[in-house]
């Protein structure tokens, strides 16, 4: 009998996995292995959020695999020789991985591919599994190895069309002599948030499902309004690829009409932010690009902007959703990350870092590239421009709901009002547990012009 060996890592799924399929192609037995990495742990990357949903899908993976005759095997440890150890146990001619675009995936094929040096047995990465398009698929004419505007990015992307999808295998078969670990259990891991959404590869399909035939629809009107939460909240499913990014784009096109348009559009934003990454590693912590800043550092400022108390409603607003769901709209992310870079002028890594510390979806190359984005020290082409947050929730909360969802002290303002608490005649301020502003929107915003040269 042949033997093939997967390591699952952010593909944990049975549909449209081209790994899987590879190595089912390959061998009559395959060993389908997760390594809980402790590299990933000294990274301090394993957040209780994101842990329990992993522990999610990956109950839902050994499920499916049974389903169809396999079973999961999960291994702690060093990938590199957990994988050594399954291919010298079963005699596998070749390993199969979805090809990764951090520093951290791209040392771990490495790390792989020389311990199996001398073994006979051969890695092979698959591209297009964890992004819709493969990093460096597309590159600019030139000679650059990636694009740093989205608008050319997004037209090849849509030129070069994302593959097509692959059905989930009918039976897996595993090696018998093959053992793993316990299955992480979710209900041993402390410190949730308590509105965490529930991983896994159905609970994925069927967000799917319900998305692409009905509010996706109304996507293009309605992503920003705050109040309405009407974005597809895949983004965790994407990031652990219970949900395959190309099968995701290739079911909204499908269905058509300008909110599948506007959804693609964004499947792209996200695999746009993977080939910056895979190109540059350096910016998952480096400056993409050096403003020369000299950031303030003031912890009782950085405290009240994680605890939801800045004095700015809506500010607090996404981040006591941060604090409860694990998960926050794109447009509070926005507003919060210009909040602490620009107006507290506090340096965005510490921003990044909280978010990967609560967000059920935090990833390396959508986080970081996207807090670099805002700051102005990403590939954003306006990277001075300040969020207001009076304006920003005249806008996308007229009515005030989303911060009287979370704000709940503020919750007698009618409509707009509850965004400038500060100016409500008849409010017993005294009396209120809501703090004053933080800081003085124009005078903050002075000083960072002063800081960034523009004044
Ligand atoms: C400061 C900041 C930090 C962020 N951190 C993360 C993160 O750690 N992980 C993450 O997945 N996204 C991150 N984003 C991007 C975006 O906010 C989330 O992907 C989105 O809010 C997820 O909700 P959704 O699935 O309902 O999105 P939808 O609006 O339904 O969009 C569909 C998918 O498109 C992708 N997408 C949408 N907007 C973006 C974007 N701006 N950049 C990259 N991909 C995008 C996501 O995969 C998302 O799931 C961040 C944005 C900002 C401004």
């Amino acid at each position: 009998m042949s033997v093939a060996v997967v390591l699952f890592t952010s593909d944990l799924r049975l549909h449209d996995n081209p790994v899987l399929r590879a190595a089912l192609r390959d061998a009559d037995e395959v060993v389908p292995l997760f390594v809980r990495d402790d590299a990933v742990h000294r990274a301090g990357f394993d957040a209780p959020n994101r842990l329990a949903f992993l522990a999610d899908c990956l109950a839902d993976l050994d499920a499916g695999l049974r389903e169809r005759g396999g079973r999961l095997v999960v291994r702690r440890g060093d990938a590199a020789r957990e994988v050594k150890r399954v291919v010298e146990r079963t005699g596998a001619a070749s390993v199969h991985i979805a090809a990764g675009v951090s520093g951290y995936a791209a040392k771990r094929e490495e790390r792989v591919r020389e311990a199996l040096e001398g073994t006979g047995c051969e890695l092979r990465a698959h591209d297009a599994v964890v992004t819709a398009l493969a990093p460096g698929r597309v590159v600019p004419t030139g000679g650059k190895d990636h694009f740093a505007v989205f608008t050319p990015y997004f037209r090849r992307w849509e030129a070069e069309g994302v593959r097509g999808t692959l059905t989930a295998p009918r039976t897996v078969r595993v090696p018998d002599d093959v053992s793993g670990d316990e299955l992480p259990d979710r209900d041993a891991i402390k410190n949730l948030s308590p509105g965490l959404a529930r991983g896994g590869e159905i609970a994925g399909r069927k967000l799917v499902t319900s998305w692409v035939n009905g509010p996706m629809a109304d996507y293009e009107d309605g992503h920003d309004d705050l109040a309405g939460d009407a974005t597809s909240r895949l983004s965790p499913h994407l990031h652990f690829g219970t949900v395959s990014a190309a099968e995701l784009a290739n079911r909204a096109r499908e269905k058509g009409g300008s909110g599948g348009e506007a959804f693609v559009r964004q499947l792209a934003w996200r695999d746009f932010h993977h080939q910056v990454l895979a190109a540059r590693p350096d910016a998952s912590w480096s400056d993409y690009r050096a403003r020369h800043d000299r950031w303030r550092s003031d912890e009782d400022e950085i405290d009240a902007w994680k605890s939801g108390r800045t004095g700015y409603p809506l500010v607090d607003a996404a981040m006591r959703q941060l604090a409860h769901e694990g998960w926050m709209h794109n447009r509070a992310r926005m507003l919060a990350a210009s909040f602490l870079t620009k107006t507290l002028y506090v340096d965005w890594r510490v921003g990044a870092r909280h978010f990967l510390d609560l967000l059920v979806d935090g990833d390396v190359a959508n986080n970081q590239l996207n807090w670099q984005w805002v700051a102005g020290t990403g590939t954003d082409t306006r990277p001075n421009r300040v969020l207001n947050p009076v304006i920003q929730g005249k806008r996308f909360d007229p009515r005030g709901d989303y911060v009287r969802r979370w704000v709940p002290e503020l919750a007698e303002l009618d409509g707009a009002a509850i965004h400038e608490p500060w100016k409500a005649e008849g409010l017993d301020r005294a009396g209120l547990d809501y703090p004053d502003p933080l800081v003085d929107l124009a005078e903050a915003r002075a000083r960072f012009e002063r800081a960034r040269g523009l004044d």
